[in-house]
């Protein structure tokens, strides 16, 4: 039987979806490429297909991963970048070889090279992080409201006001605990 791992969470910008792996990194951490499988599984479902991954090159995605978010919780806050989280990422980048191709219908496509794919996978996600960094991009860094997150995502909303990672969970709970707040304010005021 196949082990039950905590489900991906995918936005629609490639290196913050990547950061997101790791989630509640200020509460009960959720990690959800816990093997190197879950990591194929995740690049699969973002267009970079690899053949296999070694636990190795897992500590490598981590590695970038967590640079890639203090790197961007830096930008959010207007902080300096992190020298070493900036060299990881631009390590990764650099060692990447995977090209960009236009298919028939006019989409692009990644296609990466036979050899350390993963590498080439992971070079994709560096330079997607560099471009939303250098501000290259329509859109804003900005770090998830709920305490326990603090996600950095990248807010493209018109007015830029966006609050959380992800609507569906940040932002839920955070409507349920006002709503549990207010439940309670009510009460007292009936009592
Ligand atoms: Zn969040």
């Amino acid at each position: 039987m196949r082990a039950e791992f905590p489900d991906f969470r995918l936005g629609k910008v490639l290196a913050t979806s990547f950061t997101g792996t790791l989630s509640e990194r200020h509460g009960d951490a959720v990690e959800r490429i816990p093997t190197p499988q879950r990591l194929v599984d995740w690049l699969v479902v973002n267009g970079l297909a690899v053949g296999s991954c070694t636990a190795a090159q897992l500590d490598l995605a981590r590695e970038l991963r967590e640079s890639i978010h203090a790197v961007a919780t830096a930008a959010a806050i207007q902080d300096a970048l992190p020298a070493s989280a900036v060299q990881v990422i631009n390590d990764c980048s650099a060692r990447g070889r995977a090209a960009a191709v236009l298919t028939p219908e006019g989409q692009r496509r990644w296609r990466l090279s036979s050899a350390s794919r993963v590498e080439d996978a992971l070079g994709v996600i560096a330079a997607d992080a560099i471009s939303i960094v250098a501000g290259e991009r329509d859109g804003k860094l900005a770090l998830c409201a709920s305490p326990t997150c603090q996600a950095a995502f990248f807010d493209t909303s018109q007015s830029r006001t966006r609050k959380w990672c992800d609507m569906n969970t940040c932002g839920n709970r955070q409507k349920k605990a006002r709503f549990n707040a207010n439940q309670r304010k009510n009460l007292r005021a009936v009592d």
